[in-house]
C-alpha cells in the first residue's frame, strides 16, 4: 500500500513537470504572442451569460489571448466551448491537444484529491493543457 502510495506521488511531480514542460511558451518559455478577443465576439458567439459577464468584469470590452492568460484562467474558462465556437479549425486544435497530452504522459497520471486540494490534479492539468492548446492555436490563426 506504502509503495503504491510513494510511486503515484512520485508519477505525480513527475508528470506535473511534465505537463509544465508541455505547456511552457514556445521559443524559450515567453509566451509573449498573443492575438485579441473581444467581448462581442463572445456574445455574437453565444457565449453564456456568467462567461460574458465574468470577462466583461476581469477584462473590459477586450483582452489579448496569451498562453499566460489562459493558464491563470484555466479553471474557469471554457475550452471546449471556445475551440469550437472560437477556432475556425477544431481539428487542428484537437491534434495540438493531442500531441500535449502525449507529450506530457498525463494518461499515465492516477486522478484524485490531494491531501489539500479542492480540485483533482489531474483533471486541472488536463484543463491546463487545454487551454494552452487553444491559445496555440487562436494566436496561429488570428497573429
Ligand atoms: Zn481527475
Amino acid at each position: 500500500m506504502r509503495d503504491d502510495r510513494r510511486e503515484g506521488e512520485l508519477m505525480s511531480v513527475l508528470t506535473r513537470w511534465r505537463v509544465w514542460r508541455a505547456t511552457r511558451g514556445e521559443g524559450g518559455g515567453g509566451g509573449e504572442a498573443g492575438a485579441v478577443l473581444t467581448l462581442k465576439e463572445l456574445r455574437d458567439a453565444h457565449a453564456c451569460g456568467p462567461q460574458v459577464d465574468r470577462f466583461r468584469e476581469t477584462f473590459g470590452d477586450r483582452v489579448v489571448v496569451t498562453e499566460a492568460l489562459v493558464l491563470r484562467w484555466a479553471r474557469w474558462f471554457d475550452v471546449q466551448w471556445a475551440a469550437r465556437r472560437l477556432l475556425g479549425g477544431v481539428a487542428a486544435y484537437t491534434a495540438l491537444y493531442d500531441d500535449l497530452r502525449r507529450e506530457s504522459g498525463i494518461d499515465q497520471m492516477k486522478h484524485g484529491y490531494g491531501e489539500t486540494g479542492d480540485q483533482c490534479e489531474t483533471c486541472e492539468a488536463e484543463r491546463k493543457i487545454a487551454a494552452v492548446a487553444f491559445a496555440r492555436r487562436f494566436i496561429a490563426e488570428r497573429g
